[in-house]
């Protein structure tokens, strides 16, 4: 009589992560052996008592596999307790084989694997669009040989999202190594993560620069991970095309939870008209990848004016260029000859502002040329898209492209950078093509990821753009603080600033919004900044809190009270809102948690049952 041994995954560390099947293996087994240097001894409170329990870290291979099969032919249940799923670093090969040579039956039940909880305690998501659709799990060599072809320097040039296990020790030579594939840079964000999901689990955060000396100065180095990419930093607002408009799709998955990350689509409608049978059939192959130009549903209308005669092309182009002047983000895509689009679009088109992407591609797809609205309406890109699903070369005409120099609007677009004066664009564009200096004040860092995408004049010095600290001669000022509306630079508003906020049940929408805004107002900072309302997870459905959010185009986070009082500092405190609430102080310390632990520029201020605060992000 011989029953099946089970290899079962227990989960990165609590007791609730091991799954429901390998929780009833547990309860029923006869006999467990468990890697007793990482599972967490609490998961044995599943075994029954009289079950005969084995530590594996004392045991060599031979008497592992002697448990078990001794175990499996008196017809008990074994069970064979790995840590996070058994699948990675989990050593399972050679038992398997073992038992295999012994013509022994088992089974794997897979488990979270820690590289999972980590990501769930940093709040993250490793394959973010734009920023790494990859993660490549690996380790420092250590005693265990790592082949080759997959040295960290090797597997760091693709600069993908990135989780080391069995590395910490090493941090300072991992750091070293993952430098030297010459993709990351010492400002990528990097992260470790000790004994996620235990209770005495600790996050470390940082940069590659960085990262080792807080590791060992937190005298962490073993069941821990360390974390690399750009997928932990804020950077992903900034690379992604944004919707300038907060459409009501942004807004809806907003409230129901989604993060900070997961923004609206970039285009929510799309419009496309065909003319002919071949236009007929580009104009399906575009809807087909309609997904490519958002992230996320997009309304997509198309009119084949061959067949469909009830709709004419005018009113098809009259709907499309009223729903982008109406605020929502349109790419129109017009399958045919230039002409036609010219003659089209020219009975609609306002300003670069407010009109739609417009896009002509002809019937061969041959040649895809973005026609109207390449920066702030994204043409540019659209066509650039437009060209990679047909295989049409790519036709851009925007002056600042063709001549590869950087195009302010459409770095403010990308960034989700507001422009406060957006006739002052065509000022710093001449100037840049003619190149002369562009001068840039920020009260910012400069180091900020912000401002990655703009090519400062290094010591080739072509570009001629460079930071002033005397606004008064700038071109450009990037700020959170409002200017003059005389303002002689182009003035561009970021999204820099947190608001934390705090009320008593059913206050009205209108009273937090006037009291926020006048406390905005008298600090001089510009509402358009307003990037995150932060608040304690008791008023996450609040309404007018919802509202506040709304109203500003901004995120809205909530906290729990653990996670607000987690964070160290000097807050105002009051033994009213600890009562009530668990936190001394809710205002201040959502404004910085929910600014990525930036500094407070606005403390606590009170106004009958509503209190706000506000933080500058961390990364600004
Ligand atoms: N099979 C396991 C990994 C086993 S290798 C899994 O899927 O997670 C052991 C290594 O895993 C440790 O050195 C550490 O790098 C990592 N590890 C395991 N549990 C962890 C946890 N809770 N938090 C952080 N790292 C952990």
């Amino acid at each position: 009589m011989s029953a099946l041994i089970y290899f079962v995954g227990a989960g990165p560390g609590a007791v609730d992560l091991i799954t429901v099947r390998g929780m009833r293996l547990l309860e029923k087994a006869d006999v467990g052996v468990w890697a007793g240097s990482l599972v967490n001894p609490a998961v044995l409170n599943y075994c029954r008592k009289d079950a005969g329990i084995f530590d594996s870290s004392r045991l060599t291979l031979e008497e592992t596999t002697r448990i078990l099969a001794e175990a499996s032919g008196n017809g008990k249940l074994a069970v064979r307790l790995h840590t996070g799923d058994p699948c990675i670093f989990g050593a399972i090969r050679e038992q398997m084989e073992e038992l295999d040579r012994l013509g022994i039956e088992y089974e794997i039940v897979p488990g979270v694997s820690s590289f999972c909880a980590a990501a769930s305690v940093l709040k993250t998501e490793y394959t973010v669009p734009e920023i790494s659709q990859s993660i490549i799990i690996s380790r420092m060599e250590g005693r265990t040989p790592v082949p080759d072809k997959e040295k960290i320097r090797s597997l760091a040039e693709h600069g993908s999202s990135m989780v080391l296990f069995l590395s910490s020790s090493m941090i300072s030579s991992l750091t070293k190594e993952l430098l030297a594939g010459d993709t990351y840079t010492e400002k990528t964000p990097a992260a470790v993560v000790y004994k996620a999901t235990w209770t005495d689990q600790r996050i470390i955060r940082g940069t590659l620069s960085d990262i080792a000396e807080k590791t060992r100065a937190a005298g962490i180095a073993k069941t821990a991970l360390v974390l690399v990419g750009d997928f932990l930093g804020s950077s992903y607002n900034k690379s992604r095309l944004y919707d300038r408009n907060f459409s009501t799709d942004f807004r809806s998955a907003e409230k129901s939870g989604a993060s900070d990350s997961q923004r609206a689509p970039v285009f929510s409608e799309i419009y496309i008209m065909s003319f002919t049978a071949a236009g007929n059939a580009l104009s399906d192959k575009l809807r087909e990848r309609a997904e490519l130009f958002s992230c996320g549903h997009s309304d997509v209308h198309e009119l084949k004016a061959n067949v469909n005669k009830d709709v004419s092309a005018e009113e098809f182009c009259r709907k499309a260029f009223q729903s982008a002047h109406d605020g929502s983000k349109v790419l129109l895509v017009s399958v045919g000859a230039l002409g036609i689009a010219v003659r089209l679009v020219s009975l609609y088109a306002h300003s670069k502002l407010v009109d739609p992407a417009v896009v002509c591609i002809d019937d061969a797809a041959k040649f895809s040329i973005s026609v109207l609205s390449g920066h702030i309406g994204l043409a540019n890109d659209a066509s650039k898209i437009i060209s990679s699903i047909t295989g049409a070369l790519n036709i851009v005409t925007t002056s600042t492209d063709v001549n590869k120099r950087w195009a302010v609007d459409s770095w403010a677009e990308h960034n989700g950078v507001r422009i406060f004066n957006p006739d002052k664009i065509k000022t710093v564009s001449a100037k840049i093509l003619a190149g002369k200096p562009v001068l840039i004040f920020t009260e910012l860092n400069h180091d900020s990821q912000l401002f990655d995408g703009i090519p400062f004049s290094g010591n080739d010095g072509d570009s001629g753009i460079h930071f002033t600290d005397d606004e008064s001669e700038a071109d450009i000022v990037i700020s959170y603080k409002r200017k003059s509306a005389d303002s002689k630079s182009l003035v561009l508003y970021p999204k820099a600033v947190c608001l934390g906020v705090g009320c008593r049940k059913n206050i009205e929408p209108e009273s937090l919004y006037s009291f926020v805004t006048e406390i905005l107002e008298k600090n001089g900072i510009e509402p358009l900044s307003v990037k995150t309302v932060a608040s304690i997870d008791l008023k996450k459905d609040e309404r007018a809190v919802i509202e506040l959010s709304e109203r500003y185009g901004a995120v809205f986070r909530t906290f729990t009270a653990a996670e607000l009082n987690a964070l160290d500092g000097d807050f105002s405190s009051s033994e009213f809102v600890r009562n009530t609430t668990g936190t001394d102080c809710v205002c201040e310390r959502a404004a910085v948690l929910g600014s990525g632990d930036g500094n407070l520029i606005i403390k606590k201020e009170v106004s009958d049952g509503m209190t706000a605060a506000a933080a500058l992000s961390f990364s600004c």
